[in-house]
Parts: C-alpha cells; structure tokens; sequence
C-alpha cells in the first residue's frame, strides 16, 4: 500500500454498520435512509432499464439530467449554469470532491476545510499529495458549533489552492450563516483560491433552526471560483445509487471531467434520467422531506435527552451529535464500541472525523433518516443506558 495511504485504516461507516449488523443492533450509525425515494423516481428507473437505457452515457452524463440539475439550481438557488459545459455528473458527491481536488490541487497545494470533515476529504487531499489544515468547529454555549475566524484567516497562506466547505454539515448538523460565508468568500478572493462545496444537505435545513441554506457560489466574486457539488443520494433517498454532480464555471468543471474520466468515466446509465425525474418533483416532495425529517429530528432529539446526552441540535443534515460526558463517558471511540453490548444502538465517534481529536473525543453521531418506529425503538433501548 502507498504511503500516501497508509494512514487510512478501514471507514468508520463500514466499521459500525458491520458492527450492527453483527450484534443485531439497530443502526444510527451510517447515514442511509430505511425507506425508498419517491416513486415517480423509481419507475422512471425501471422504464430505463426496461427501455434499453444500459450502455455507456455520455461522459459528462445524460443531456436530460444535465438540464435537470441546471434548472433545479436555477429553481431553488438563482445559480446559473449551462448544461453543456458546466455541468457534470460524477459517481455521487463523493467522487467529485475527489476529482476535483485531483484536477484542481498540485502535491504540496493547501486545502483549507473544517474539522470534523466527512472522511473522503482527507483521503482525497492525500490522494493529491495535498496538505489539509483543518479548521475546528466547536460546540458553543448557544449549542451551535462555530469556528474562530482568527483560525480561519490563519489556516489561509501562499499555498492555499482550494476551500472545502460542505454547509449543512455532516456529521454537526451545522448550516453556515451568512456572515461565516462571508469571510469564507473574502479569503478565497484575497488568496486567489477556488472554493469546493459538498453541498448534498442542501434541502434539509430545519425551518425552525436555521438557515436558509445558502450556496457560497451564490455570494459576489463566487461564482466564478466555486464549484458546486451535491448528490440524489439524500434529497431522494437513493444513496446506493451514486449519482451526484458538479456545476461551477467551465475550467473548473473541465478540470473535473479531466480526472473522472480516468476514475469511472461514466456513471449509471438507467438511473440518471430517473433523476433528472426526481429534481423536478413539486415542491411538495421537497417540504415533505424536510418536514419529515424535522419530526425525526425531533423524536430522536427529545429521547436523546432524556437518556441522559447533551443534544447538540442541529440545524440541517439528518444527523445529531451529543455529548457523552453528562452520562460519564470519556471517549466517543470506546463508548460507540460498547453501545450495542449496553443497549443494542449503534452511533458513530465524530472523533475520527478531526485532526484535533481532542476537539471531539466526547461527542458521538446519531443518524434520524430512518422510519419513526425506528428511532422510537432505539430511543427506549438508550433509555436503558
Ligand atoms: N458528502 C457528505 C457531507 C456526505 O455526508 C456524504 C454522505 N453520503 C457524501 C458526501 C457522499 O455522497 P455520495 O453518496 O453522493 O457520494
Ligand atoms: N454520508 C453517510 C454518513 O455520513 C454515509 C457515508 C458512507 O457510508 N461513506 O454516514
């Protein structure tokens, strides 16, 4: 194994979902959804493998879904983009933030993000022998996580080439405000950087506690220096599907197809024109979602609490971090290990997401995208804890 990998061990997801798995526990762990997207989607899907639709796409995907995503960024942000060049479909989120770090990052480039971070990022920096400097989230006294904007403009320097922000924020549930957007774009434009954004949370902000969610492409000066990613997997609850997509000013979105061709070259034929189905559902499925989501929130928030964690509530995504210290827990990494044996539940330690593990060695994730008899059930079994 190359040295540039050697620090990565097996993903936590694949750990604790094998976890549960193995002890039968129910999973909070991973975030996947336990029901399917809607409908329409599905048999769309179906008419595509039916009709034919299974050969080799276009490389930067399907027309149709290249439009699709273009007018359902027009329809919910006011971002402009042309299908036909700014546009591309990619192996879900997850293979865009590593294309377009490859395509956008020479060895030894800096790449500011916030820690905790989704796991790919930093195996993705690594794979271009570029170097992270995190920027920590802290839970504040208000029960939000925020960063030091000193740390921030000190994490910028001569050899920053790119800013990974994903807002609404896995695993926090942070939704970055105005203001945090704001120097964000200021920096990038003083230090000449491109912004990368994982913005696959984009339609699960709580109206009640934050929010709107806005695109850092969106702010002045942006837009030309952003490149925009999000995914179906959440916004329709198709996550083994691994259809995403990139959107951003041309250079950068061909700098992204130059590496993807060589990763996947194409992606999942019969499933793009079923998304391109899924983004122009009413807005009624999209509130729907939320509203659902917002219940669960709330029902695994509330049971959380009452056994005993400090709730960190947040403001979007389908996750919920909390403090184990209250119920005497030291370290999120053996609490999480020992869950299922104490009580049949499985979370995930947001320690492993840090530089500073420090930062988050109490606090632990829980998942709510899954169905209310669910979570009820986990909730009585942390009862117990
Ligand atoms: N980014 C974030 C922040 C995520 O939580 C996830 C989780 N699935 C991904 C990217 C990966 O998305 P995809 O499955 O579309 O690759
Ligand atoms: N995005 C989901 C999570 O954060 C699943 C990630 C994964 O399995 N790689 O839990």
């Amino acid at each position: 194994l190359v040295r540039r990998m050697r620090p990565f061990g097996t993903t936590i997801f694949a750990e604790m979902s094998a976890l549960a798995v193995r002890t039968g526990a129910v999973n909070l762990g991973q975030g996947f959804p336990d029901t399917d997207g809607p409908a329409e989607m599905l048999a769309a899907a179906v008419d595509a493998l039916r009709g034919g639709q299974n050969q080799y796409p276009p490389g930067p995907g399907i027309p149709v879904l290249r439009t699709a995503i273009a007018d359902h960024q027009r329809r919910f942000w006011g971002l402009d983009y042309d299908p036909d060049g700014e546009v591309l479909v990619t192996a879900g989120a997850t293979e865009a933030v590593a294309a377009a770090i490859l395509g956008l990052a020479e060895p030894g480039d800096e790449v500011v993000c916030f820690e905790p971070y989704y796991d790919s990022y930093a195996a993705s920096i690594a794979l271009a022998g570029a170097v992270r400097r995190p920027v920590t989230l802290r839970p504040g006294a208000d029960g939000r996580y925020a960063f030091d904007p000193a740390e921030l403009r000190a994490a910028f320097g001569p050899r920053t080439r790119l800013v990974l922000l994903n807002s609404p924020h896995n695993p926090t549930g942070k939704v970055f405000d105005a203001d945090e957007l704001a120097l964000i774009a200021e920096l990038c434009q003083e230090y000449d950087a491109y912004a990368v954004t994982d913005e696959v949370y984009e339609h699960l902000v709580f109206t009640d506690a934050g929010g709107p969610h806005l695109p850092l492409a969106g702010l002045p000066g942006m837009r030309a220096r952003t490149l925009r990613i999000s995914s179906a997997g959440k916004t329709f609850s198709c996550t083994g599907w691994k259809i995403g997509w990139a959107s951003g000013p041309a250079a950068l979105v061909a700098a992204t197809l130059r590496v993807k061709q060589f990763l996947t070259f194409v992606n999942g034929a019969p499933l793009q024109p079923a998304v391109a189905v899924a983004l122009a559902l009413p807005d009624s499925y999209y509130d729907g979602f939320r509203a659902d989501l917002q219940v669960r929130r709330d029902l695994l928030s509330a049971g959380l609490a009452d056994a005993g964690f400090g709730v960190l509530t947040p403001q979007g995504t389908y996750f919920v971090t909390a403090d184990i210290s209250p119920l005497g827990g030291q370290d999120g990494v053996e609490f999480c290990r020992r869950l299922p044996e104490r009580c049949g539940v499985v979370a995930v330690p947001t320690q492993v997401f840090y530089d500073r593990t420090e930062a988050g060695r109490r606090l632990v994730r829980f998942a709510f995208c899954k169905r209310p008899e669910v979570l009820t059930e986990a909730v009585s079994r942390l009862r117990g804890l």
